[in-house]
Order: C-alpha cells, then structure tokens, then sequence
C-alpha cells in the first residue's frame, strides 16, 4: 500500500508532473470527492480526483500549514 497523505485546504504540495507553465508547486484550495488545486506558477486552477491528486503529490511542503490560517482567520 502506498503512503497515503492526508490533504487539506491551505497546504502547498509538490506534484510529480509539472504544469505546462514549468511550475509544479500547487496551493490546495478545496479538498471533497475532488481536489481543486492553484498552480502557484501561472495561477490557474485544476481540479482532480481525490485518488489521483494524492498519487501525485510528492511532498508537502507546509504540514502545518493548519495554525497559520487559523492565525488568517483571526
Ligand atoms: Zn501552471
């Protein structure tokens, strides 16, 4: 079984394959049955299966990333 991470909102993740832009840093702005992710690069919005957009994620680059938006917030 492959490593499974949990994604959520705020997160900036690392995917396998780059954008067309050359950009592979996305921003995750909505996580549900898919996950709507930002390219940092070129701004543009994807969305993809929950499955898949895991399968391609290589790395998490703000794990906690959680405690700083609960700072935005406030
Ligand atoms: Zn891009």
């Amino acid at each position: 079984m492959p490593e499974r991470i949990l994604i959520k909102v705020g997160m900036t993740v690392q995917l396998r394959k780059q954008h067309p832009c050359g950009g592979d840093l996305w921003t995750v702005t909505r996580v549900g049955a898919d996950i709507a992710a930002v390219c940092l690069r070129c701004k543009r919005r994807v969305m993809l299966p929950r499955e898949e957009f895991e399968r391609r994620v290589r790395k998490v680059l703000n794990p906690e990333e959680d405690a700083s938006l609960k700072r935005m917030e406030r």
